[in-house]
């Protein structure tokens, strides 16, 4: 497991894990390999942007097989990480901080989601419940790691998403981020 830890000012009145690839920007058949290919989603920005305002801090929880696969080296991963803090800060939002797990299926880590590792880890980062925090994502794999850590998810099922990711299981589902963090926080807008 990769861990990118920022420094908080002070505590977070709440707290949201987010998925990337798919969530944020724009997923690849053939991964997204460099910060060139990192493509926002515009309600994502806008999405962050209000959490910051709202003292939501967002913790990314990232599965990046692309890595062990040969697929990502290890300075664009790096540049990539970077990239996307550096973005999302200069559109009004924030990333407090970032887990990421690096193994291809085969591997056999116990970090790779749906394993529930490094929400665990991303919870004792915050100080922060599981059973009250809120994981969002877009695959199944997703929501099986938010269920094995006992966090209550919900699952973006965009419709320029591959087929593949079909939303059919029984977590609550939105077509945008900005419309599921709505849903999350709309009483603290
Ligand atoms: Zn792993």
């Amino acid at each position: 497991m990769i861990e990118w830890l920022g420094i908080p000012h002070a505590k977070n009145s709440r707290y949201l894990l987010l998925d990337r690839d798919g969530v944020l920007n724009v997923n690849r058949p053939d991964y997204v390999k460099s910060f060139a290919e990192i493509l926002f989603y515009q309600d994502a920005l806008e999405a962050l942007k209000l959490l910051k305002r709202i003292d939501t801090g967002v913790i990314l929880v990232s599965n990046q097989s692309g890595i062990n696969r040969g697929l990502i080296h290890w300075d664009d991963f790096w540049e990539m990480h970077e990239g996307v803090i550096r973005q999302v800060e200069a559109y009004g939002g924030s990333i407090l901080a970032a887990f990421y797990c690096p193994h291809r299926p085969d591997e056999r880590c116990d970090c790779r989601k749906p394993s529930p590792v490094m929400i665990r880890a991303a919870c004792r980062f915050a100080g922060i419940d599981a059973e009250q925090t809120f994981f969002i994502g877009d695959h199944e794999s997703d929501m099986k790691a938010a269920e094995n850590a006992g966090c209550p998810s919900i699952r973006i099922c965009r419709s320029d998403a591959p087929q593949t990711n079909i939303c059919n299981s029984g977590a609550p589902y939105f077509e945008t981020l900005l419309d599921a963090v709505l849903s999350i926080c709309g009483e603290s807008i």
